[in-house]
């Protein structure tokens, strides 16, 4: 991203603020609001993102590009997915756009459904409660409509705050987000202490977002980081997991658990867990690998990167001869401890860890090869070449993609018709 200062190619008029607000921002929230002039690379845009805000604007309805996508634009990194945000609440987005659905008890938002499974997410500007609005249930604070300005405000970091209108190439930026994103700074919105309390969920967002776009994490942020990270586990269990999932494929994985190690977070997640590191070996290599492997494209599902987790804590007794089922059962009860993965993820990931052993020996023989016909048989084989360390065992699984794949079958020999053997 070019920097503000040494690059005149847009600029900025400041935002009147009067009248924005439709709650009262906290007072530790620090708003300098402006539109920047500023055309993110119209081919970096997803084409149905851009229909559906045109369609919003054209029914009056102020709409923009919000969040991630803005942030990893400008970070000249692609983005995971587009969340569009707008005035128009969902009953009006419905009648709009007969791709949509309405999703979420708690958090009321629309999904659009595209070709090939895309979705796009259209949020109604929110705002928190004042203390004159009478709430019915403690939920229904998250329903409360808003302008933009009092919903940039209730989001995480200042650099997932920004908001693009394509139609008019500007960035609305009500918290100084543009410029620490081109400083690439990590700063929350409002006083860290306070938003890392209020949802601890952050801390390991601050993680990902920080060391996955290399940031520089402002100090008071860090400061509350350190303070404050035995509140993870006071976080919803489900969230919580969604989150560790988003760390082990955000590519950078090792680098985050590493810091998660340096906040003392790790042990606290996963209680009575050891990494398992061979001296002078990263306790992360399989997890590096893998990240190396996302980098290169590759595509894994997310048993998969668990199970690459998983490895990392019981690689030390998973070849051993004998009983290992109730080692591994241990260490998946504590994964599983302060976090809530499904019962048949964690089912798959057992049988595709015990598996590692006999994958080794190779697919010489007509037992070995019986593995194939498991429905974890695949999901093993590309385990087995994530962790595999040695020669021996990268020979193996190379042997084991060639029969999963066909290729090691070559050109069929015709057997012999039973009245013709022994001829
Ligand atoms: P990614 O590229 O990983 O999807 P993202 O920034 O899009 O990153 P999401 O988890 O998809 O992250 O969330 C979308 C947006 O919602 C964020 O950019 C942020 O503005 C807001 N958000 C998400 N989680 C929180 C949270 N816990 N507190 C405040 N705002 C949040
Ligand atoms: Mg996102």
């Amino acid at each position: 991203m070019d920097k503000p200062s040494s690059d005149c190619s847009y600029t900025i008029r400041k935002l009147d603020l009067s009248g924005t607000f439709l709650s009262p921002p906290p007072e530790d929230v620090s708003l300098s609001p402006c539109v920047i002039e500023y055309e993110l690379p119209p081919d970096r845009l997803d084409l149905d993102a851009l229909k559906i805000i045109r369609r919003l604007q054209r029914h009056g309805h102020p709409a923009f590009l919000v969040g991630g996508c803005v942030r990893d634009i400008l970070l000249e990194q692609p983005p995971k997915d587009f969340d569009v945000v707008t005035s128009a609440q969902p009953k009006d987005i419905r009648k709009l756009f007969r791709n949509s659905r309405l999703i979420g008890r708690r958090f009321r938002l629309i999904h659009m459904y595209f070709k090939q499974g895309k979705i796009i997410e259209v949020a109604t500007f929110r705002r928190s409660a004042t203390q004159d609005d009478e709430l019915e249930d403690r939920h229904a604070e998250t329903n409360l409509y808003g302008g933009p300005a009092d919903d940039v405000i209730r989001r995480d970091f200042t650099i997932n705050a920004l908001m693009y209108d394509p139609e008019r190439r500007e960035i609305h930026d009500y918290v100084d987000g543009f410029r620490h994103l081109s400083r690439r700074l990590l700063c929350t919105i409002g006083r860290p202490e306070r938003r890392l309390q209020e949802d601890p969920v952050r801390i390991i967002r601050a993680v990902r977002f920080g060391v996955r776009h290399n940031l520089q994490f402002d100090p008071p942020l860090l400061a509350a980081m350190q303070q404050l990270s035995t509140q993870v586990l006071e976080c919803n269990r489900d969230r919580m997991t969604e989150e560790i999932f988003k760390i082990l494929r955000c590519s950078a994985a090792a680098p985050c658990l590493q810091m998660f190690t340096e906040l003392g977070i790790l042990p606290l997640l996963f209680p009575g867990l050891q990494l398992k590191a061979e001296a002078g070996e990263s306790p992360f290599k399989h997890i590096e690998r893998l990240d190396r492997s996302i980098r290169n494209n590759g595509f894994f599902n997310d048993s998969i990167i668990l199970a690459v987790f998983v490895f990392s804590f019981c690689r030390d007794f998973l070849y051993e001869a004998g009983d290992i089922v109730q080692d591994l059962n241990e260490v998946l009860a504590a994964v599983n401890a302060n976090l809530r993965f499904p019962r048949w993820q964690l089912h798959h990931i057992r049988q595709m860890l015990m598996s590692q052993r006999n994958l080794l020996r190779g697919p010489y023989t007509r037992r070995a090869q019986r593995i194939l016909s498991r429905d974890y048989a695949a999901d093993a084989i590309t385990l087995m070449g994530l962790v595999a360390g040695d020669n021996d065992a990268r020979k193996m699984h190379e042997a084991w993609s060639r029969l999963i794949s066909g290729q090691a079958s070559g050109p069929r020999r015709k057997r012999k018709p039973r009245s013709k053997r022994n001829q």
